[in-house]
Order: C-alpha cells, then structure tokens, then sequence
C-alpha cells in the first residue's frame, strides 16, 4: 500500500544551498558482465560476506520516499541493470510509483536488440546505452566484449519500438578511440540520438590509464562551437549533460565534464548503491546507509527524514580541481 504524502512529513529535497534533486540515479547492481577497460577492467569480482543487492520491495521503497520528496526522475543502473532477472519487475515497479514521471535506464546494451519492447511496456522511458567507438574492434578493445553488431542492433530496435530519442554515452579517450569524434558526429547527422561524451574520471583501479587517456571535455567543447554547435538551455530533471544542437544535424551532442569548475551548481541528482547507501556525490564520501529503514512501508518518514538531514551535509562542490582525487574503486558499483 502507498502511503500518502501528507502523513510523512513535507521535506522536499532541496540542500544548503537551495539546489533542488529532482532525479535519482538508484544502481540495482553491481555485477557486469563486460569489462569495460576505464571501469571494470579485470571484469566483476563478487565480494564474499558482503550484502546482497536491494529486493524488489527496497528497492520500491527507496522510490517511494524520494517521490514525495519531489523527485520526477529515476535511472535505473548499475554495474548492468538489465544482468537482474527481476529487471522488468522493477522498472514496472518504479515506473507505477506515484511522482514519477520518467524512468530511465542507463545499459551496456547487450539485451537491448532483445528486450527493449519489453522494457517500453514496462514503463522505461528513456534508454541510455554505452557505445565507445563505431569500430567493432576497438568496441571489442575497450569492453572486454565483442557485442558491437548487438547493440547497433539494439539502438535501431529501440527506435522500432517507438523511442523517438536514444542516448549514446561514450569515454572519448586519447590515444584510443578519440580519433573517432567526427565520426561520431557523421553518425548523429541523420539520427535522433543525443551523443554523449563521458570525460574520463579517475578512479582507485587506474594506475596511469587516467594521465594516458584523460581527455578534456573542454578541448571537445571548442570544437564543437567552432563547428556551428550551439549550446542549449537546461531543464530542472535534465541530467549533467551540457547539450549542443546545430541546425543541420538531427541528433544532439552532450559533454559530460566532472572536471569543470561550475559542474556542481547545476546539481540536481542524488545516488542510491545496489547496496542501499545514499551517496550525495559521485566523488568522495562513504555514503548514509539507508537499508534498516527499507524494510516496511511504515519506516518511510523516518527514511525520509534521514535522506532530508543527510542532503543537508551535501558539500557545495566536489574539490577536483584541487587536487581531491574523490577517488572510489571504480564507477560501477554506483552507476556513474
Ligand atoms: N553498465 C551500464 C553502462 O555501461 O552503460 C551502466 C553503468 S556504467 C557505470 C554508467 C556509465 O558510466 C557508462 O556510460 C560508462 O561509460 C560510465 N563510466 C564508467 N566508468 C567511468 C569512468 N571511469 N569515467 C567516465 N565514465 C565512466
Ligand atoms: Fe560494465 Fe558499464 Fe562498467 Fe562497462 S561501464 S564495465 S558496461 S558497468
């Protein structure tokens, strides 16, 4: 049973300094099956003795809380979201939580060509997938995983089944798959796909990965705008994404850059672990555990309290860019 907003207290997610979280990246998994060679690059290794990932039911109640808090928008991510054999269960189960208008999913691709109907009708709205080069040998090279001609097919079978827009996140690397960028605009020309850049971030499983092939989404901005890119205005659920549109292109380009200085003003996006810890930041804190408090409906204002008091610790910024590596193991165990 749902139970209603009013009997829970009115805390809306806004933190210290008045940014509003309208989205929520909540990750249902750890585990991947590709090893993506800036994320996972000895593939998933199970942790023994460690808990196991959040139910259905948590994970419904975690969605719960955060709806009445205000949040529109949750991704669903991982590790590999769609590697859960409840995956539909649990899109359909978020996608019915009252507040929540989108439902987005954020996949390796690999079950795409297969299941995306099946994630349409469950109430998924929106597909992120991950494509790192346009060549299948490099695709081969970068994941682990010789899947590309999948989940080209799987980007065409989604426009099939009815998204009008697919989003493509890719880590444009130097010196590996960076010589392909205006390849990758040729392709959104006369496609509705938004083209998302991923700047590489550091994490404690790169030894000099990070100084070989961190590429600055700067450099790519540039380039863009001296191309006839325009930058596009952003909206309260839109993600991190600086979007740029040009007139003769179809499709879209958006520039993920942790490293910029203003890059947490806009925030406006918490994070949930397949664990059930709270993480204000993507870089650099412990997170607040909230699994004791996802085990009844009646536990949810004191969850909500807890997340409230929790996102007023939230810092203004993460310190990156002063020398604050923020580092965690790697991204896959909080969704990116
Ligand atoms: N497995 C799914 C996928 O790959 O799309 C969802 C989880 S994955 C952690 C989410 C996103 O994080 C992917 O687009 C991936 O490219 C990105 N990512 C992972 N590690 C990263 C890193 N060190 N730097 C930048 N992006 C990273
Ligand atoms: Fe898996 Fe996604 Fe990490 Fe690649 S980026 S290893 S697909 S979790």
């Amino acid at each position: 049973m749902q139970i209603p907003i009013k009997n829970v207290g009115n805390e809306r997610l806004v933190d210290a300094f008045q940014r509003h979280y309208y989205y929520l990246r909540l990750s249902i998994t750890d585990q991947c099956n590709f090893r993506c060679n800036y994320c996972l690059p000895n593939g998933y290794q199970p942790e023994a003795n460690k808990p196991s990932f959040l139910t259905l039911s948590e994970i419904t109640r975690v969605a719960r809380a955060f709806a009445a808090m205000g949040t529109e928008k949750i991704r669903l991510t991982g590790g590999e979201p769609t590697l859960r054999k409840d995956f539909l269960t649990i899109a359909e189960s978020v996608a019915n939580v009252e507040g929540i208008r989108h439902v987005a999913l954020t996949t390796n691709g690999y079950r795409m060509a297969k299941d995306v109907a099946d994630w349409k009708r469950a109430g998924v709205t929106s597909v992120n997938v991950s494509v790192d080069s346009l060549d299948p040998r490099m695709f081969h090279q970068i994941t682990g995983i010789n899947k590309f001609d999948e989940v080209m097919r799987g980007i065409d079978r989604a426009f099939d089944v009815g998204y009008h827009k697919v989003k493509v996140n890719s880590v444009l690397m130097k010196n590996l798959n960076d010589h392909e960028f205006n390849q990758f605009l040729a392709w959104v020309k006369n496609r509705p796909i938004q083209m998302r850049f991923i700047e590489l971030m550091q994490t404690g499983e790169m030894d000099s990965f990070f100084e070989r092939h961190h590429l600055s989404g700067e450099i790519l901005a540039q380039k863009l705008l001296s191309q006839g890119w325009q930058l596009q205005q952003r909206a309260a659920t839109d993600g991190p994404a600086k979007v740029f549109s040009h007139p003769d292109y179809q499709g879209e380009i958006g520039l993920i850059m942790p490293y910029e200085k203003n890059f947490c003003a806009s925030c406006n996006r918490l994070r949930v672990s397949a664990k059930g810890k709270l993480h204000l930041c993507l870089f650099g804190e412990e997170g607040i555990e909230l699994r004791d408090l996802l085990q009844s409906e009646e536990q949810q204002g004191v969850l909500q309290s807890r997340i409230f008091s929790a996102l007023q610790g939230k810092r203004e910024h993460h310190y990156l860019h002063q020398g604050d590596s923020g580092i965690r193991n790697h991204l896959a165990s909080i969704g990116g």
